[in-house]
């Protein structure tokens, strides 16, 4: 039982089971980050897992709460302990200086390097060593109908993400239907993959409860330790995880409409739209909405209730639950 579309609104339980329980196999010995929608040009997970070293991550948040895209990561991660001329401290980056320039006003103004001119030359210095943070990254893949032909259609994706080893551990979460994951069906999954049957039920304390139905291995590839191009490409998107999470889906929708709410399910949050009666999907939560209201100015000078409007309000709540939960992953560590 979930809310909106079968995809939409299962993904996001399914990411906030994660944010509660991960692992489904295990006791949990690593900070976890949660996120959705997330991976490469080629490639987008529906859930994506970071395992994090609690102190790293910890440290990782004395360079704030928002992402370091890849030119601010490589000018926070090679910047020298004393002033040194940009030039000078950072590796060639393989692109013109003036971007690394750009990037380094950039990091400067997000607090994230200290800067200073001497002469006509930038010198720039570290605010403290950038940690090794990310552990693992797990890529879950949500289909709450998994049958015959949902699993081969999924099939080509799954053996690409094993072959690539992008992630450590790739899964596919369903929804528990009370009947035997069929033997046949799981031949179309690759044997690396785990699976997982999820089930959900708003009106119990225990409101997400997960089943292993086939134990993942781990994909990691042999010489993951001298790739450098996976880490740093594994090391961006545990950073737009850190950044983004799994809530940000007020940012395609449309929070700002008078319809929009916040309804609890369970432990989630998750969105609901008055006009229509029940909870939306994102892709109809759009400004080409036929019954999109903005709500009236009105609204936006009460303090209002998690249910309703106004958008601001709604905005704030889940970049409010995000921080607490990073916040809570960090204290692992004490
Ligand atoms: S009316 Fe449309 S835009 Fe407004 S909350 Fe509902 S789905 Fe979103």
């Amino acid at each position: 039982m979930y809310p909106a579309d079968a995809e939409f609104g299962f993904e996001l339980l399914v990411c906030r089971w994660a944010e509660e329980s991960w692992p489904p196999d295990g006791e949990r010995d690593s900070a976890v980050l949660v996120a959705r929608q997330l991976g490469t040009k080629r490639r987008r997970w529906d859930t994506v897992v970071v395992e994090c070293d609690p102190a790293g991550l910890a440290a990782r948040a004395q360079f704030g709460d928002r992402t370091l895209d890849s030119d601010l990561l490589h000018v926070v991660r090679n910047a020298p302990a004393e002033w040194e001329w940009y030039r000078d401290a950072l590796p060639h980056p393989g692109y013109p200086w003036r971007y690394v320039r750009a990037a380094v006003h950039r990091a400067a103004g997000r607090g994230v390097v200290e800067k200073r001119r001497r002469g006509n030359r930038i010198e720039i210095r570290r605010v403290a060593p950038y940690p090794d943070w990310v552990r693992r990254i797990v890529a879950v893949e949500n289909k709450p109908d998994l049958d015959a032909s949902a699993a081969r259609a999924l099939s080509d994706q799954l053996e690409r993400d094993v072959e690539t080893g992008l992630a450590d551990e790739v899964w596919v979460a369903t929804a528990a239907t009370g009947r035997r994951v069929e033997p046949a069906l799981l031949e179309d999954v690759p044997v690396e993959v785990g699976i997982l049957t999820v089930s959900f039920d708003p009106d119990r304390t225990d409101w997400a409860t997960a089943a292993v139905e086939w134990h993942p291995s781990d994909v990691t590839p042999e010489d993951a330790e001298d790739d450098i191009e996976r880490a740093t490409t594994r090391l961006e998107l545990a950073e737009r995880a850190y950044g983004k999470g799994w809530r940000s889906f007020h940012e395609t929708m449309r929070p700002d409409c008078r319809h929009f709410e916040l309804r609890r399910f369970g432990d989630a949050f998750v969105p609901h739209c008055a006009a229509k009666g029940r909870s939306q999907t994102a892709a109809e939560c759009a400004g080409s909405c036929p019954d999109f209201e903005p709500e009236p100015p009105a609204w936006r000078t009460k303090g209002w209730p998690i249910a309703g409007g106004p958008g601001k309000a709604i905005r704030r709540l889940l970049d409010d639950r995000r921080e607490r939960v990073r916040q809570r992953e960090t204290e692992r560590a004490d």
